[in-house]
């Protein structure tokens, strides 16, 4: 049996620092009201984020991003279902460096699930970006092939 894909964050990309809400509503509706309140604060007027650095592909500060900028949180906020709300909160020695333009791997622990979970939405994010036949998507592709 071909062994399952696994979610890797790649560098150069930050697809996901786009924060437009026109664009992100399911990202929105998933967060709390003070993470809502921290959310809109953080769009600037081209739907960045405006610590995103669009020329460099990077988040500006990436060691003190919000909770909800981290992927390995992503699976108890879309889909708490999976493991019981809130039940997936890596140690801070096991959260990759994702999100914001660094390349990262998942977590220790996530199942087939969770990675099927965070590589749709970051498929959807590199789509609506850059497109979904560009060079990120195909970087993309080529990494969650990686063990
Ligand atoms: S690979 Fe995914 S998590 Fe990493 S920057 Fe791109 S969209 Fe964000
Ligand atoms: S990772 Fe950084 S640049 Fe990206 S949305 Fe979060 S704070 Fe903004």
């Amino acid at each position: 049996m071909a062994p399952h894909l696994q979610w890797h964050c790649i560098a150069g990309c930050g697809a996901c620092c786009r924060l437009d809400p026109a664009q992100r509503e399911d990202a929105l509706e998933a967060l709390n009201p003070e993470q809502r309140q921290a959310y809109l604060a953080l769009v600037g007027a081209d739907g960045w984020c405006i610590h995103y650095d669009t020329g460099g592909r990077r988040c500006r500060v990436y060691s003190e991003r919000p909770d909800f900028c981290r992927v390995s949180n992503l699976v108890s906020l879309f889909a708490p279902e999976l493991h019981g709300a809130g039940a997936v909160e890596p140690s801070p020695e096991t959260q990759p460096p994702e999100h914001g333009g660094g390349a990262g791997d998942a977590p220790a622990g996530w199942t087939e699930a969770d990675h099927a979970l965070a590589i749709a939405c970051c498929t959807q994010q590199i789509r609506s970006e850059y497109g979904g036949r560009g060079r990120v998507m195909r970087r993309f592709q080529r990494a969650i092939r990686r063990p």
